[in-house]
């Protein structure tokens, strides 16, 4: 019996292809774990995945700040965030406050497709593991 993983995944406008591409080659092991997306990305992954994901606000309307607070609230284990590097967002602000939250609550984040592929595939994924939290 694997551990259920609460996994959220974010993808820019450009980086969206990438996102489903990942998702669908491991889309068994995703189905496995509890999954939460922004707007787009979340309709995304039902229409072309076949996996159904939580979704939360779209990115630019509030979907990263979102997560950031799951994330404080102790709420999610993993996040696969493509983002852009190529072009700015309107949202930018909110980019940089979700990945301090990752580093915050010592969070594994996956920035690009072979972390992503490192992360889905470590063993820990499967295990038990303690994920260390600053005092509070
Ligand atoms: P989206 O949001 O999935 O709604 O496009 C992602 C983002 O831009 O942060």
């Amino acid at each position: 019996m694997c551990r259920l993983v609460k996994i959220a995944l974010v993808a820019h406008d450009n980086k969206k292809e990438d996102l489903v591409e990942w998702a669908r080659f491991n889309r068994r092991i995703l189905l496995q774990h509890e999954c939460y997306a922004t707007g787009t990305t979340g309709s995304l992954l039902e229409s072309d995945v076949g996996l159904s994901a939580t979704k939360l606000l779209s990115g630019p309307l509030g979907g990263d700040q979102q997560i950031g607070a799951m994330i404080a609230g102790g709420q999610l284990d993993l996040l696969v965030f493509f983002w852009d590097p190529l072009e700015p967002q309107p949202h930018d602000p909110d980019v940089k406050a979700l990945l301090r939250m990752t580093v915050v609550w010592n969070i594994p984040v996956a920035c690009n497709r072979s972390t992503a592929d490192f992360l889905i595939a470590s063993p820990l994924m499967a295990g038990d593991y303690v994920r260390q939290v600053p005092g509070i």
